[in-house]
C-alpha cells in the first residue's frame, strides 16, 4: 500500500432505487483505489431530489455496501448541505456564472428537433441571456419562476487526462449550459456535485463514461468555484453477456445475488477485474485485487457482465472457502470435517444444509430389487466388523469386492443410496465417518430390508 492520505474517492449514488451491478461496481472501484492509496473513501448520498429519494432505499445502499466490504470512511447528504450550495451560487450570481430562464421542457424539445433538422448540434441557444430586468419581472408578476443555467465559458477550451480515457477535450460551445436549479428551488446534480467534491476534498472522481460530458461542464464549474478540478476516471459501461446495454443488469441488485447463493467477495472478484487486463480470479480475499488495482489495466470497451461467470466463480471461491469463514451459515454440528467433506460438491453455501441432511437424516433410500437388497444384506454384516476408525469406505468397498461379485457403479451406487439417499454426492470415503457406524449399519439394514 502507497501511503498517500490525500487521497479521496466518493461513491455518490440518488436514493431514488436499489443500487444495481453497475454502480456497484462503481462503488467497489472507488473504494479500492481508496484502499490501495491509504486513503478515504466516502459515501455521498445525492439526494437533493426529494420527490424521489426515498429512506428505504439509503438504507438499502448503506446496508449493500456493507455486504460487500465496502465500507464508507465517511458519509454526508446533500439534503442537508444547501447552505453550502446556497453561498456558493450567490458568488457565482454576483460573477455571472448562473443566469435565469424560463423556456418550458415542451420549448426545449421543440428546439433541440429543430437544430438536429438542420443538422446542427442541439445546444441550447442562450436565448434567456437575452432577458433584461423588465423581463424577469413581467415573468415574476405572471407568476414565473426562473430555473438557473451554469454560463459555460466558451473561450476557454475543455481538456483533462482522463484515467482511463485518456485525453479528453471539449469545445464548450457545443455543450449545453447546464440547468443546475429548478424554478421551485430544488438542485440538480451538477453544481452540488462539484462544490461537495472540493468541500471534501475529493481527489479522484470515478464513475461512468456516462458521466463524460457532465464533467467537462463540471470542470469549468470546479474552476468558477476557485478550485482545480480532481483527476477523472471515467469507465466504460457495463453491458450483459450478450455484449448490448440491458435493462436486466439495471434490475440486478445485491439482493438478486443474495438470493442465489453469490458470496459478496465472488461479486467483488467479478466486478474488479471485468473490462480490465487482467484475470478474473477465484481470490477469498479482496487484498490481492487492491494490490493490482490500477485504472491503467481498465479498456475502453465494455465490460461484459455473465451471471454464468459469476455463478462459476462463485462455486469456486465456495470450494477454497476454510470453515471458520463460513461456519456462522452452516447447521451447528457440521464441523470443520463436515464443511471440508461437502464443500467440493456445493455451488453455494446455501446448499450446504441440505447436503448434510444426508449426514445426519432422516433419508429415503429408493426401493432395492431382491439382488441388491442381498447384496445391502452382505454389506450391512461386513459393515459391522470393519475398522471405523480408519477409513471405513475403502474398509467397506475392499472387503464387499471380494465377497461379491459386484463392482464398478454396481458395487458402489447401491451403498450410496442406501447410506445417504441418494445417487450422487459428497467423496463416500469422506462422507461415511462422519455418517458413523450405527447410523450407517441402520440404514444399511433398512436398505436390506426394503
Ligand atoms: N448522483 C450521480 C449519479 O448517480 C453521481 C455521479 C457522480 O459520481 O458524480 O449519477
Amino acid at each position: 500500500m502507497t501511503p498517500n492520505s490525500d487521497t479521496v474517492t466518493r461513491f455518490a449514488p440518488s436514493p431514488t432505487g436499489n443500487l444495481h451491478v453497475g454502480n456497484i461496481r462503481t462503488a467497489l472501484h472507488n473504494w479500492m483505489y481508496a484502499r490501495k492509496h491509504g486513503g478515504r473513501f466516502l459515501l455521498r448520498l445525492d439526494d437533493t431530489d426529494q420527490a424521489r429519494s426515498e429512506e428505504a432505499f439509503v438504507t438499502a445502499i448503506r446496508h449493500d455496501l456493507g455486504w460487500l466490504g465496502l465500507t464508507p470512511d465517511g458519509e454526508a447528504r446533500q439534503s442537508e448541505r444547501s447552505h453550502l450550495y446556497e453561498a456558493h451560487f450567490e458568488a457565482l450570481k454576483q460573477v455571472g456564472r448562473v443566469y435565469r430562464c424560463y423556456e418550458t421542457p415542451e420549448e426545449l424539445d421543440l428546439r433541440r428537433k429543430v437544430l438536429l433538422g438542420r443538422g446542427l448540434p442541439p445546444v441550447y441557444e442562450r436565448g434567456a441571456l437575452a432577458l433584461g430586468e423588465d423581463d424577469h419581472a413581467a415573468h415574476a408578476a405572471a407568476g414565473r419562476a426562473p430555473h438557473w443555467r451554469f454560463k459555460l465559458d466558451h473561450d476557454a477550451p475543455i481538456a483533462w487526462d482522463d484515467l482511463i480515457r485518456g485525453s479528453q477535450h471539449f469545445d464548450p460551445q457545443l455543450l449545453s449550459d447546464p440547468v443546475i436549479r429548478r424554478a421551485d428551488g430544488s438542485w440538480l446534480y451538477m453544481l452540488p456535485s462539484a462544490i461537495d467534491d472540493i468541500d471534501m476534498r475529493v481527489t479522484h472522481v470515478v464513475r461512468g463514461e456516462d458521466h463524460v460530458s457532465n464533467t467537462a461542464a463540471q470542470i469549468q464549474m470546479f474552476e468558477a468555484l476557485g478550485a482545480a478540478p480532481p483527476a477523472f476516471a471515467h469507465e466504460a459501461l457495463l453491458v450483459g453477456s450478450e455484449g448490448k446495454l440491458s435493462k436486466r443488469l439495471g434490475s440486478l441488485g445485491a439482493d438478486h445475488f443474495r438470493e442465489l447463493g453469490i458470496e459478496p467477495i465472488a461479486l467483488v472478484a467479478l466486478l474488479a477485474r471485468i473490462g480490465t487486463s487482467e484475470p478474473v480470479l477465484p481470490v477469498s480475499d479482496v487484498a490481492p485485487l487492491i494490490e493490482s488495482f490500477d485504472f491503467a489495466n481498465f479498456g475502453r470497451a465494455p465490460a461484459r457482465f455473465d451471471d454464468d461467470e459469476l455463478k462459476l466463480l462463485n462455486q469456486k471461491i465456495v470450494h477454497g472457502l476454510d470453515y471458520d469463514a463460513v461456519a456462522a451459515r452452516l447447521p451447528v454440528d457440521i464441523g470443520a470435517a463436515g464443511w471440508e467433506a461437502i464443500r467440493p460438491n456445493l455451488h453455494t453455501v446455501h446448499e450446504a444444509a441440505d447436503i448434510w441432511s444426508c449426514v445426519t437424516g432422516p433419508i429415503a433410500a429408493p426401493p432395492f430389487d431382491d439382488d441388491t437388497r442381498a447384496y445391502l444384506a452382505t454389506a450391512a454384516e461386513q459393515a459391522a466388523s470393519i475398522d471405523w476408525a480408519g477409513d471405513p469406505w475403502h474398509a467397506l468397498t475392499g472387503a464387499l469386492k471380494e465377497s461379491t461379485d459386484r463392482k464398478g457403479k454396481m458395487l458402489f451406487l447401491p451403498l450410496r443410496q442406501a447410506l445417504t439417499g441418494r445417487d450422487s454426492g459428497p467423496d463416500m470415503a469422506a462422507l461415511l465417518p462422519l455418517i458413523g457406524s450405527a447410523r450407517a449399519l441402520e440404514r444399511l439394514r433398512a436398505a436390506a430390508q426394503g
